[in-house]
C-alpha cells in the first residue's frame, strides 16, 4: 500500500509539498505518511492570513468567537477514534491519547466558557476601570485591547500533536487572530487529522487557519511587528527561531514553550509510611510513564530529604518494575514507545551524560530489548544522585523520555536551592502536610516556577495532578523554560491583541468601545426595561425611577428584621464621634433593598432572575429623612443559548442632592 502523503492547507485548499519525508510509525517503525511543504508560498500564506482571515474574524465579537471554539470541539468529539488510531502511531496509549485529543477538545470548551462569561459581546476588551484624568471628568483614560493585525505563527511539539495545537488556537482565535500551524514533523499525521476535522466542520471563515507539514522555509523572513510567534519546543530551536533578524529587527512576540527541568519535593514531614511519602512515590511514577515520559510538565528531578532517599529509591523501583512496557494498542499495556527511534536514541545519550556527570542508574535498563521489533521502546529509568550539587547536569540535562532522577535534600533551604538550581521552570511541586514547610518552599520558590502545587491528604484525591496544565491557569515559566506564558484563560488571549491607552472623553470612549463607561451620555427610556428582550435592549438604555424617602424607622425595622445593629445604624452617639459618619445612616443593604424595590419591575418577564452583583461600592452615607433614586443602564449584553443570556446593568443610586451615594453592576439572565 502506498504511503499516505499528508497535505498542506494553504490560502484555503489543501496542497502537497513537493518534498516527501516518510514518518515511520513509533511501535514497529513502518512508514505511516510523508510529509514535506517545499514549494509553497510561505509570504503568500502570510498575507492571505493577514488579508483575508484577520480581518474575517475581527468583525466577529469575542462571543461568536467562542461559540465558534464550542463548535470546533465538539467537531473533533463526535471524529475522536479517528484520532484515536492515529494516536497509537505515535507510541502512546488510549490513556495518553485522552489527555491529548479529549484535553484539546477540552481546552476549546473551556476558551469558550470563558470567552462568554468574561469577555463582553463586543470586539474591543476593556482593561480595568476609567482612570479619571481631569476635574470635571469630560477628559478621561481607559485601556483597551484589541486584536493584533497579523497573523499567529503556531510551532509545536511532537508530544501533544491535537492538544499542543488547539491549546495554541483557542486563545487566538478567541482574540480574533488568524493562525498558521507548523507540527512537529514526527506526530504531523495526527495534528493534520484532526486539523482536516476542524476543516470539514466548516465553522472557521476562509484564511482562519493554516497548516504547514514541513519546514517554514522563508516564512520567517516574512513576518512583522503584528504577528506573533508561539514556540513549542527545544529550547535550541527557540533559541535560533527568537534570534531570527525579522523576529528581532520587527519586535515580533514571541511566545517560548520550552524544555525544563521540573522538580517534585518530598516534603520534611513526609516520612515513609505518611499519606504524603505514598502520594509522592505515585506521582513521580505516573509523570514518568505517561506519554513515555514526552511530557514538557513532567518531573525531571525528584527531591527528598537526604534520610528517606533510600525508601523512596526502594517504593519507586518497585512500582516500576511493574509498569508494563508494550505495544500501546494492548489492552495491558501501561506505557507505549517513545515516539521515534531518534528520540529514544537522543534519551540514551542524554542518560549517558547523566551517568558520566556523576548519577547512577538504580532501575531500568536503558539498552533493553524492545518488545516490539523497530519499535522506539524504552523502558523506565530512575537515576539516583548523590549529591546533587557536584553532579550539577540533573539540573541541566533534560532527557525527554520515561527518565528521573532521585537526589537528596539537607534542610528546606536546600531543597529551594536545589528547586531553583534549574534556572527556571514550568511546574514545581512539593508533597506536604505541614503549613509551615509549604509557606516556605513556595515563598523561598515561587518566583523561579510557573505553576506550583502542594499536594497532601487532603487534596491529593481531587487534585489534577503535577503534569497537567489546565486552560484556566498560566503554562509557562521563567528562565530555562522560555520565559513565556500561555493559556490561563483570557490572560492567554491578551497574548494575541495590543493594549492601548486610550484618553477622551467618556462619551467618545462608550463609542469607540461599543460599551458603556460611566459619564457617557444614556438614552432614558419610557418602557421599563424589565418588559424588553435583549434584543429590545440598547446599550446606554437607561431607566430612571421616582424617589423614596429612608426613614429612622426604616433603619430600625431593617436592624431589627435581619438583626444587623452595627453602631453606625443605631447609636447616634457612637456614630457621631466615628470619622466618618454625622450621625445614624441607613444600612448600605437597606439601600440596595430599596434600589431593588424602586427599580424591579415585578410580573413575569424577559428578566429571569438575578444572577449577582459585581464591583458594589457605597460612596456616600445616606441619614434619615435623605430621598434616593435609581437610574438603571445597560451596560452590556452577551447571549449565551437561545434561551438565555446576560445582561449586565450599571446600577448607580443617587440622594437628593444628586450625589452617588452607591454604584454597582448588577447581573440578570434575561430571554434573549
Ligand atoms: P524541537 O526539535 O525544538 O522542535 C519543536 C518544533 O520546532 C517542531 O515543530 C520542529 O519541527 C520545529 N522546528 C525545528 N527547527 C525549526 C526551524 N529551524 N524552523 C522552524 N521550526 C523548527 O523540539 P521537539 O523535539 O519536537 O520537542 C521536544 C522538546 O520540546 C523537549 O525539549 C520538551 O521539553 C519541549 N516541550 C516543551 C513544552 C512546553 O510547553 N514548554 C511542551 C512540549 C515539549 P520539525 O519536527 O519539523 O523539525
Amino acid at each position: 500500500m502506498k504511503t499516505p502523503q499528508l497535505l498542506n492547507y494553504e490560502r484555503d485548499r489543501w496542497t502537497a509539498g513537493d518534498s516527501a519525508v516518510e514518518i515511520p510509525s513509533a511501535i514497529d517503525g513502518t512508514p505511516v505518511a510523508t510529509t514535506g511543504s517545499g514549494g509553497l508560498d510561505f509570504g503568500a500564506m502570510l498575507r492571505h492570513a493577514r488579508e483575508v482571515g484577520g480581518p474575517a474574524l475581527r468583525k466577529l465579537t469575542f462571543h461568536e468567537r467562542a461559540r465558534m471554539l464550542k463548535a470546533l470541539g465538539l467537531a473533533i468529539m463526535a471524529r475522536k477514534e479517528e484520532l484515536y488510531e492515529l494516536n497509537y502511531q505515535t507510541g502512546a496509549t488510549r490513556k495518553d491519547g485522552w489527555i491529548d485529543i479529549e484535553g484539546g477538545a477540552g481546552t476549546l470548551f473551556s476558551f469558550s466558557s470563558k470567552g462568554r462569561r468574561e469577555l463582553p459581546d463586543a470586539h474591543v476588551l476593556l482593561d480595568g476601570a476609567l482612570e479619571p484624568l481631569s476635574k470635571n471628568g469630560t477628559f478621561v483614560g481607559q485601556h483597551i485591547y484589541t486584536p493584533l493585525q497579523g497573523a499567529a505563527v503556531h510551532i509545536n511539539a511532537f508530544n501533544f500533536p491535537v492538544w499542543g495545537m488547539l491549546e495554541k488556537l483557542a486563545p487566538t482565535l478567541l482574540a480574533g487572530v488568524p493562525a498558521i500551524v507548523k507540527p512537529a514533523s514526527a506526530s504531523a499525521y495526527l495534528t493534520e487529522a484532526a486539523f482536516r476535522i476542524m476543516i470539514e466542520a466548516d465553522i472557521l471563515p476562509p484564511g482562519s487557519i493554516q497548516l504547514i507539514v514541513g519546514g517554514v522555509g522563508d516564512l520567517f523572513d516574512h513576518l512583522t511587528g503584528q504577528d506573533v510567534v508561539s514556540f513549542t519546543g527545544s529550547a535550541q530551536t527557540a533559541l535560533k527561531l527568537k534570534s531570527h533578524p525579522t523576529v528581532v529587527r520587527e519586535s515580533v512576540r514571541f511566545v517560548a514553550e520550552q524544555d525544563s527541568l521540573n522538580a517534585s519535593l518530598l516534603g520534611p514531614d513526609a516520612a515513609p509510611g505518611t499519606p504524603e511519602f505514598d502520594l509522592f512515590v505515585k506521582e513521580v511514577a505516573t509523570e514518568m510513564t505517561v506519554k513515555a515520559g514526552q511530557k514538557c510538565t513532567a518531573i525531571r528531578r525528584a527531591i527528598a530529604p537526604a534520610e528517606h532517599l533510600d525508601a523512596v529509591e526502594r517504593a519507586l523501583a518497585e512500582r516500576l518494575a511493574r509498569t508494563k512496557v508494550g505495544d500501546p494498542r494492548a489492552e495491558d499495556t501501561r506505557m507505549g514507545a517513545l515516539v521515534s527511534l531518534r528520540q529514544r536514541d537522543d534519551v540514551r545519550a542524554r542518560i549517558r551524560e547523566l551517568e558520566a556527570a556523576g548519577a547512577r542508574i538504580v532501575s531500568g535498563n536503558p539498552d533493553a530489548e524492545p518488545p516490539v521489533l523497530g519499535g522506539a521502546f524504552l523502558p523506565p529509568v530512575l537515576l539516583r544522585a548523590d549529591d546533587p550539587w557536584k553532579t550539577a547536569a540533573v539540573h541541566d540535562c533534560e532527557p525527554f523520555g520515561p527518565v528521573s532522577t532521585i537526589m537528596p535534600y539537607r534542610d528546606i533551604g536546600d531543597a529551594i536551592a536545589l528547586a531553583n538550581r534549574g534556572k527556571g521552570s514550568l511546574v514545581l511541586s512539593m508533597f506536604s502536610h505541614s503549613p509551615e514547610a509549604a509557606r516556605e518552599f513556595v515563598q523561598g520558590a515561587a518566583a523561579y516556577h510557573g505553576r506550583m502545587l502542594v499536594i497532601d491528604r487532603t487534596n491529593a484525591a481531587e487534585s489534577t495532578g503535577h503534569g497537567s496544565p489546565l486552560p484556566v491557569l498560566v503554562h509557562g515559566g521563567p528562565g530555562r523554560a522560555g520565559g513565556s506564558e500561555e493559556m490561563g484563560g483570557v490572560r492567554g488571549v491578551k497574548h494575541y491583541m495590543q493594549r492601548t491607552a486610550l484618553q477622551s472623553s467618556p462619551t467618545m470612549i462608550a463609542a469607540i468601545t461599543e460599551q458603556y463607561v460611566p459619564g457617557a451620555p444614556k438614552r432614558i427610556i419610557d418602557v421599563h426595561p424589565f418588559r424588553l428582550k435583549m434584543s429590545e435592549l440598547h446599550i446606554g438604555d437607561t431607566w430612571t425611577t421616582p424617589r423614596r424617602t429612608v426613614t429612622i424607622e426604616d433603619i430600625e425595622h431593617f436592624a431589627e428584621f435581619t438583626g444587623d445593629k452595627f453602631y453606625a445604624h443605631m447609636d447616634e452617639e457612637a456614630a457621631k464621634a466615628s470619622p466618618i459618619f454625622n450621625g445614624r445612616v441607613a444600612h448600605g443593604y437597606l439601600l440596595l433593598s430599596f434600589a431593588a424595590g424602586l427599580f424591579v419591575d415585578p410580573d413575569p418577564g424577559p428578566v429571569l432572575a438575578n444572577t449577582g452583583l459585581e464591583n458594589l461600592r457605597f460612596l456616600t452615607p445616606v441619614y434619615p429623612g435623605d430621598s434616593i433614586r435609581v437610574e438603571l443602564t445597560v451596560r452590556a449584553k452577551s447571549i449565551k443559548s437561545e434561551e438565555t443570556g446576560q445582561v449586565r446593568w450599571a446600577v448607580e443610586v443617587f440622594n437628593q442632592r444628586d450625589e452617588l451615594v452607591a454604584t454597582y453592576d448588577l447581573l440578570t439572565e434575561n430571554i434573549p
